[in-house]
Formats: C-alpha cells, sequence, structure tokens
C-alpha cells in the first residue's frame, strides 16, 4: 500500500508534572530541538490543568498540545468533565482517546472510545485512537480479536473519507513495563490493524498514521520505528526527559528521511 510520509512522536506525561517541572522540561525539549521537522510531527499531552501553560510554551514553536482524555459530549450537564471544544479553545490540537490506563482504572469501554473519538474530531482536534491487548489476551490467541473488536467500535463513529486521525497500537504488557513489543510483533500487528481499516476503507488505510506506544526507549526506538507498518511512537516514561524524548525524534526524523 502507498503510504503517507509524515511520523508522530507524541509524548503522554500521564499524571506527572507542575508548572515548574513543565517549563524546565519544555525548555530542555526546545533546546536541544530548535527546529523541527516537517516529515515528523511533535505533540506533548500535560494533564489537563497545564494544558493552557503548554499552548503558551509551545506557541511560537510547531510543537503540538495534546489532552489526555475529553468528554464525549461538547457541552451540557456533566460534571467534573471537560469538553473538547473547551481544549480546543485554549490550544490544544489532539487528544489521546481510549489509553488503556482509562480503560483500566477508569472503566472506560470501546463504545465510549468511540463518541469521544467522534467529539474530538467535531471539535477540530486530531484523535490518538489507543488499542491493544491483555498479557492474557495475547497469551490466549486473542489479540486479533481484541483490536478489531476495539477497531470497529471506535471506527463506526468515524468517517474515513475526510476524518484525521492517528491510531496507536498500545499493548497493555508493555505499556510502563519497561518490556517493549518486540518489531516483529509491531509491525504484525500494525499491519493487522491496517488491513482491517482497509475493508472499510483503502485509501484512509493506506495514509493513515499507525504509532507504536508501549516502553520505547533510546535503546529500542529505530528497531521498531523502521518497520514499514510503523509511523512513530506514543511515549510515557521517556518523554519525561527532554534529552530521551528529542533523541528518540532524532531516530524518528533519520527514519523518515
Ligand atoms: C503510554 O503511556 O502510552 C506509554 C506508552 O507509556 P510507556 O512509554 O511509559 O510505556
Amino acid at each position: 500500500m502507498q503510504k503517507m510520509q509524515k511520523k508522530w512522536l507524541v509524548g503522554n506525561w500521564k499524571m506527572h508534572g507542575s508548572l515548574a517541572a513543565n517549563k524546565a522540561l519544555m525548555e530542555g525539549i526546545r533546546s536541544e530541538q530548535p527546529t523541527l521537522d516537517e516529515r515528523v510531527g511533535m505533540v506533548v499531552c500535560p494533564p489537563f490543568p497545564y494544558l493552557a501553560q503548554l499552548a503558551e510554551l509551545t506557541k511560537d514553536s510547531q510543537i503540538g498540545v495534546g489532552t489526555q482524555n475529553v468528554s464525549d459530549h461538547l457541552q451540557g450537564a456533566f460534571t467534573g468533565e471537560v469538553s473538547p471544544l473547551m481544549v480546543k479553545e485554549i490550544g490544544c490540537g489532539y487528544a489521546i482517546i481510549g489509553h488503556s490506563e482509562r480503560r483500566q482504572y477508569q472503566g472506560e469501554n470501546d463504545g465510549l472510545m468511540g463518541r469521544k473519538a467522534l467529539a474530538a474530531i467535531d471539535a477540530g482536534l486530531i484523535p490518538v485512537i489507543c488499542v491493544g491487548e491483555t498479557a492474557e489476551e495475547r497469551d490466549s490467541g486473542r489479540t486479533h480479536e481484541v483490536l478489531a473488536r476495539q477497531l470497529d467500535a471506535a471506527f463506526g463513529y468515524i468517517r474515513t473519507a475526510h476524518d484525521n486521525i492517528i491510531l496507536a497500537y498500545e499493548p497493555r504488557w508493555a505499556i510502563g513495563t519497561g518490556i517493549a513489543a518486540t518489531p516483529e510483533i509491531v509491525q504484525a500487528e500494525h499491519e493487522f490493524l491496517r488491513q482491517r481499516i482497509a475493508i472499510r476503507d483503502k485509501d484512509f488505510a493506506a495514509k493513515l498514521p499507525i504509532i507504536y506506544g508501549g516502553s520505547v526507549k533510546v535503546s529500542n526506538a529505530s528497531y521498531i520505528f523502521s518497520m514499514p507498518d510503523v509511523d512513530g511512537g506514543l511515549i510515557g516514561g521517556a518523554a519525561l526527559n527532554a534529552r530521551e524524548f528529542v533523541t528518540i525524534y532524532r531516530e524518528l526524523i533519520e527514519i523518515a528521511g
């Protein structure tokens, strides 16, 4: 399949940071990598209270800001929720949707993930839709069944003809464990995901960026990113270290070249 050339590096800061720590991290990233390469998008996703700070800290750069979650509604009586329109208004361009930690600790399910993806798109955000199996699902040979179910739920809401999205394959057993999936596993699952989407829309599938997340570090990034169906990474722990994040970014530029 003819593939879109743009690649992505998305940093998920999870529930880490403070005004001072965020400023230091962004200064670190920007001093390491003053000019970004248009072939590789860089996005940082801090917790909600720091989105405005990050929008300000990145405003004269090409670094995008994303949220780690959004409501599936645009407005209304939803106490404690945050509308995608609100984060868009303060300078956010992306939204991580369906992260496994939200599925695990907040009980988010496939249907909610699809509705959140649609709300994010309706607000003008690019959703980073996460799918991935647990260790138990992989060990019992159900990886493809699970990925297909999660994907179909999300894509039931997405208009492939014109929506702009990023898909992230994040096996749960690799997130935060220090044990990344092998490049061969990542390639096999990305290929499966692309083929599954091609059943709905071949052109969209060919252009869709599919990024990998799960214990990506400087030591394994280039092996994983050089696989043909891998279009970048969703990075947790290593995104909190400016030098490491930028080194991974540079690996991606080299591969994109
Ligand atoms: C993540 O939070 O999406 C993630 C991939 O985390 P880590 O890189 O720490 O495994």
